[in-house]
């Protein structure tokens, strides 16, 4: 039979390869099997550490340290219905933007100052009980008052249209590699949005006479 490779750091689910460690011994009626075992660290919070057998990695049957399973389960009993894993990514992607500074879109979020009332912090519950009802399929959350956090009060479902549509007016931008919408970055330089705008659409930034910087964000996302 072909030997797999198996190097450390490959990953098979959120099971992280470690290194091979002693084969386990499978003992039925009619015949003993020896399996291949490797030590792996599950990617999640608990970075839990166990032999799994190679196998078992190979076709899926072991995918965690049992996190995933509990997460749907909590899924499961805290909602209802399909809508349950939407919601549950629209409450981790919340906290992700605003909590994590790995998070691709934390400096427009976290970085400044955008935060999640503690109640919806705490609880993705909390979130499905208040969000949930107005949710339907095709919708995104969105914070009525973009300046503000994430709260009941601030907080609606609108279609992704709509959003995009908004974000087109408050596009993001960088003042001298600060994050600003292109609304406040006209304020910041003292000239109007719509020359800015004019000047951004053209390029990728516009150098200001009093020397501000100023660049379009969706143009560099490469860059930075
Ligand atoms: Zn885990």
């Amino acid at each position: 039979m072909q030997k797999h490779i198996i190097k450390t750091g490959q990953v098979f689910g959120r099971w992280s390869v470690i290194k091979e460690v002693e084969p386990k011994r499978f003992v039925t009626s009619n015949r003993t099997q020896i399996k291949r075992c490797f030590l792996c660290r599950c990617l999640c919070d608990s970075a839990t550490e166990r032999a799994v057998v190679l196998y078992d990695l190979l076709n899926g049957k072991s995918i965690s340290c049992g996190c995933i399973g509990n997460e749907k389960t909590t899924l499961r009993n805290t909602t209802h219905g399909m809508s349950n894993t939407t919601l549950y990514y629209a409450w981790k992607g919340m906290i992700q933007r605003c909590e994590n500074p790995k998070s691709r879109e934390y400096r427009w979020y976290g970085a400044i100052g955008i935060t999640v009332c503690s109640r919806w912090r705490k609880s993705p519950q909390a979130f499905f009980d208040d969000m949930g009802p107005s949710w339907k399929p095709g919708l995104t959350l969105d914070r009525i008052c973009g300046e503000e956090g994430y709260r009941k009060q601030n907080c609606r479902w609108i279609t992704i249209e709509l959003q995009q549509r908004n974000r087109k007016d408050n596009r993001r931008v960088l003042c001298n590699r600060e994050p600003m919408i292109m609304t406040e970055a006209a304020e910041y330089i003292g000239i109007g949005v719509h020359v800015l705008k004019y000047w951004l659409n053209k390029g990728c930034g516009i150098t200001s006479i009093n020397g501000n910087i100023i660049k379009d964000q969706s143009k560099l996302k490469e860059k930075i």
